[in-house]
C-alpha cells in the first residue's frame, strides 16, 4: 500500500531508483561522473546552471553534482536557486569544483550545499560520498511519508489532510476548477466499541479506512482519517452535481461490507456523510469554511436520521 499511497500523498517514489542530476560545462567531466555513478543510480546531465533548474523543475532528483564554473549561471547562483524554490529545496547539492580555496567551499555550504568535492577526484570517493547522500534521502522521504500516514488505517493522516486542503484550495483558485470535500463519520460507533470491543472497533476503522480509498478513483483524490471515527475525502476538479453521486458511491461501499453491528442502523455498520463544493465564482473561500460547510451537512445527516447524504 504505502509506494502508491506515498505518490498520492505527494512524495513521491519511496521505492523508484536513486536519481542523480550531474550539472557541468565540461562535456569530458561529466560524462565521467555519469559513469562512475552507472550502477547506483539513474542519470542525467545537464550543461549549464539554467539548463540544471529546468530539469529539476520537470523531474525529482534526489542529488545534483554540481560545477562551479560555467558560463552564464555559475554554480553558486544555480545552488542558491536550487535552495530557494520550494520545489527543489530538498535536494542535496554537492558542489564538484577545482576551486580549492576555503572562501569557495564556505561560499557554497553557506548557499546550502551539503557537500564540496574537489577536482581532480578520485571514483572512488565520490561513489562513497554519493552513496551517503542518496540513503539520507531515501530516509527522509521514508520520514516524510510516515508523518503523513495514520498509524491505525494507513490512509492520510489529519496533518496530511490540512495541508492537502489548503494546497487544493489555492490550486483551485488558480485554476478556475472546482473543489469538493466529504465528511465522513461512522454511525453509533461508540455503542460498537461497547458490544465488540475497541480491537474489533480498530478493525472495522480499517475495513472502512479500505473501502472509502476504494470506492475513490481519481489519484489526485484523498482519503484521510481526520479523527476517532470520522474520515475526509478531498476531491479536486470536482463540482457540485457530481458529488452526490460520489457520495452515494461511498456510502453504499461501507454497507456493502456488510459489517454487522447489533445496535446500528438495520443491524449493520453505516456512515453519514456530509459534503460541499466551491466553484470559481467563490474566490474568497479557503480550506476551513469549505470544511465548515461540509461538517454543517454532516450535522444534518446525523440530525435526519444518520446512514445519509447530505450536501451543501
Ligand atoms: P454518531 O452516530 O452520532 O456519530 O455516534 P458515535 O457513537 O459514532 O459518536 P461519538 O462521537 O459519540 O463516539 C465516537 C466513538 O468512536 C467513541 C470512541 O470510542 C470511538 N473511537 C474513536 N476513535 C477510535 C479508535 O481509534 N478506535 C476505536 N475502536 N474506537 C474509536
Ligand atoms: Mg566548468
Ligand atoms: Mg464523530
Ligand atoms: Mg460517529
Amino acid at each position: 500500500m504505502l509506494p502508491e499511497l506515498s505518490e498520492n500523498l505527494g512524495i513521491h517514489g519511496l521505492r523508484r531508483t536513486n536519481k542523480v542530476l550531474i550539472v557541468d560545462d565540461d562535456a569530458t567531466t561529466a560524462a565521467f561522473l555519469e559513469a562512475i555513478l552507472e550502477d547506483m543510480a539513474d542519470t542525467k546531465i545537464a550543461c549549464s546552471g539554467e539548463e540544471a533548474l529546468v530539469k529539476l523543475h520537470e523531474e525529482e532528483f534526489d542529488v545534483v553534482l554540481l560545477d562551479i564554473e560555467m558560463p552564464g549561471m555559475g554554480g553558486l547562483s544555480t545552488c542558491k536557486a536550487i535552495k530557494s524554490s520550494s520545489d527543489t529545496s530538498h535536494v542535496t547539492v554537492i558542489v564538484v569544483t577545482s576551486h580549492t580555496g576555503e572562501d569557495t567551499e564556505l561560499d557554497a555550504l553557506d548557499l546550502g550545499a551539503t557537500d564540496f568535492i574537489v577536482k581532480p577526484f578520485a571514483a572512488k570517493i565520490v561513489r562513497a560520498r554519493v552513496r551517503t547522500h542518496l540513503l539520507m534521502q531515501y530516509q527522509s522521504r521514508q520520514l516524510r511519508l510516515l508523518s503523513m500516514l495514520d498509524g491505525l488505517t494507513g490512509v492520510a493522516n489529519r496533518r496530511c489532510f490540512d495541508q492537502r486542503l489548503e494546497d487544493e484550495c489555492r490550486r483551485a483558485k488558480r485554476s478556475h476548477t472546482p473543489l469538493s470535500l466529504l465528511i465522513v463519520d461512522v454511525d453509533h460507533f461508540k455503542k460498537y466499541n461497547d458490544e465488540y470491543g475497541h480491537l474489533k472497533g480498530d478493525e472495522c476503522l480499517k475495513l472502512i479506512a479500505g473501502a472509502l480509498e476504494s470506492s475513490i478513483h481519481r489519484a489526485s483524490d484523498l482519503v484521510a482519517r481526520i479523527g476517532g471515527e470520522e474520515f475526509a475525502i478531498i476531491l479536486p476538479e470536482t463540482a457540485a452535481d457530481q458529488l452526490s453521486v460520489l457520495a452515494a458511491r461511498v456510502r453504499t461501499a461501507i454497507s456493502d461490507l456488510g459489517l454487522f453491528h447489533n445496535k446500528g442502523i438495520d443491524r449493520s455498520v453505516t456512515i453519514s456523510i456530509g459534503g460541499a463544493s466551491v466553484d470559481m465564482s467563490e474566490q474568497k473561500i479557503d480550506g476551513q469554511e469549505l470544511f465548515h460547510r461540509a461538517d454543517l451537512m454532516l450535522y444534518e445527516a446525523k440530525a435526519h436520521g444518520r446512514n445519509q447524504v447530505q450536501i451543501d
